[in-house]
């Protein structure tokens, strides 16, 4: 008896997938796993996957990892969940200690809600209601960077820039001010990520100056844009926005959902440009992978601004049913605990070196047209031409070539277009990059054969 296959049959008689064509599934087989452990998923009919892509970006010390595990099943024990409003629990208060402490100075408030594009919603609302309660109301604008990503919902759709998720749902969208992004894959021949990230920052400052008066704030993904297919630039760029967002009055928010807790090699992307956002959006790796929770951490002055008497009508009455649940919290404290009290990001420079040196050889490939790296975010771009950087037309689907050659040779790679990535959890050893990288540097050779 064929079990993953009595369960694809259930699942296609009353699942919608997310981000698919369901079509796709009557070519495509969905993978049905029964257990995770690791950096492997497994099957019910034992056939094992190395999750490249970290569960889309969210398992940071392994599936199963058992002092996650362990914090969940005592808190269990004690309180499920409880409504956050009028009422507190430990978890969630010892959660935001942690929180206040990782990340960078002037980070002070923590705001709970449960998904990464609810987390944005927050931080656009809480920037603009920031401005109407100290007297400008005529701030109602967002500054965005093209090929830029922020979640689904309408709020954080209509900051993000990726054409494939947003374009069918326009007439529904605010409209922001889009600035081009400083994604370095657009660099002139033999020019550093510095000097191209500086130079696009002018686009920024003219931007900034000329909209003063209406914009909020700037959102930003620090350092990678990676549902923008992975692009990269120089913290440099970040340096140049916080000082022209504190010089027109402007807040700076960071999207540090996908690329905080140690992705970029520092534990927060902010870290390496030495700057302070207004707002930081967490959640993803933000409870290991297990459970959905986010957060938005800020100013203490950005707070006291919301703080007066019920009348003056000042304070921010969002809520989501599940804000702080005691279980993501609990799970959030593991993971923040193994950063404490294990050398994770040492370990992840090596890590990080090992995959470069495992696709190094890759860069001289007809079709590849870059590789590039922050961290533990590792990127090939596929090209049709290599010397004029065309890229081979979406139709063709080059990506999905690579993702069936992936899970026929045990490894869950998940291209996002013509780019192939690495963003694997961080207990993955040595042999498993290799392994990794050569059903990788196969699948590329496979899909751009002809
Ligand atoms: C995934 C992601 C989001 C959205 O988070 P969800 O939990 O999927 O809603 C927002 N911003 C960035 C940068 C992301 O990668």
């Amino acid at each position: 008896m064929s079990l993953n296959r009595d369960l694809i049959e259930r699942d296609l008689r009353v699942l919608w997938h997310p981000c698919s064509q369901m079509k796709d599934y009557e070519w495509l087989p969905l993978i049905p796993i029964r257990r995770g452990d690791g950096v492997w998923l497994e099957d019910f009919e034992g056939r094992r996957y190395l999750d490249a892509v970290s569960s889309w970006w969210v398992n940071l010390f392994g599936h199963g990892n058992p002092r996650i595990g362990d914090a969940i099943r005592g808190q269990l024990e004690e309180l499920e969940h409880v409504i956050l409003a009028g009422f507190t629990h430990e978890p969630v208060v010892r959660l935001s200690e942690m929180l206040v402490k990782a990340t960078p100075p002037g980070l002070d408030r923590c705001f709970f809600a449960d998904n990464g594009s609810s987390a944005v919603e927050v931080a656009l609302k809480m920037s603009f209601h920031y401005w109407r309660n100290v007297g400008r109301n005529d701030k109602t604008r967002f500054v965005t960077l093209s090929n830029s990503y922020h979640g689904e919902t309408l709020g954080a759709l209509a900051v993000g820039d990726v054409a494939l998720y947003k374009e069918t749902y326009g007439p529904l969208l605010m409209e922001p001010v889009t600035v081009p992004s400083p994604d370095c894959f657009h660099r002139a021949p033999g020019e550093s990520w510095e000097s191209h990230s500086r130079k696009t920052f002018e686009a920024m400052e003219s931007c900034l100056a000329e909209h003063a008066e209406t914009v909020c704030a700037v959102i930003v993904e620090p350092l990678v844009q990676c549902a923008g297919n992975m692009r990269m630039y120089d913290p440099v760029y970040l340096e140049l926005l916080k000082d022209a967002c504190q010089r027109h009055d402007i807040h700076l928010i960071a999207d540090e959902i996908a690329v905080g807790f140690g992705r970029t090699g520092t534990l927060f992307a902010c870290e390496q440009a030495g700057i302070s956002p207004d707002f930081m959006c967490l959640s993803k790796g933000l409870t290991g992978g297990f459970l959905p929770l986010s957060v938005v951490v800020t100013s203490e002055a950005i707070y006291q601004a919301f703080y007066d008497d019920y009348a003056s009508l000042k304070a921010f009455l969002h809520s989501h049913s599940y804000t702080g649940n005691p279980l993501g919290c609990a799970a959030a404290i593991a993971t923040l605990g193994i950063f404490r009290d294990e050398d994770v990001l040492g370990r992840n420079r090596a890590l990080s070196q090992h995959m470069a040196g495992s696709i190094a050889d890759l860069v001289d490939h007809p079709h590849v047209g870059e590789i590039r790296q922050h961290g533990m975010i590792l990127a090939i771009e596929m090209v049709k031409d290599k010397a004029r950087r065309v890229p081979f037309a979406w139709q063709e689907r080059r990506g999905l070539a690579v993702y069936r050659h992936g899970l026929s040779n045990g490894v869950l790679l998940r291209p996002l277009g013509n780019v192939v990535y690495f963003m694997p959890p961080y207990v993955i050893r040595e042999d498993e990059i290799d392994l990794m990288a050569s059903v990788a540097r196969a699948g590329i050779e496979l899909a751009t054969s002809s």
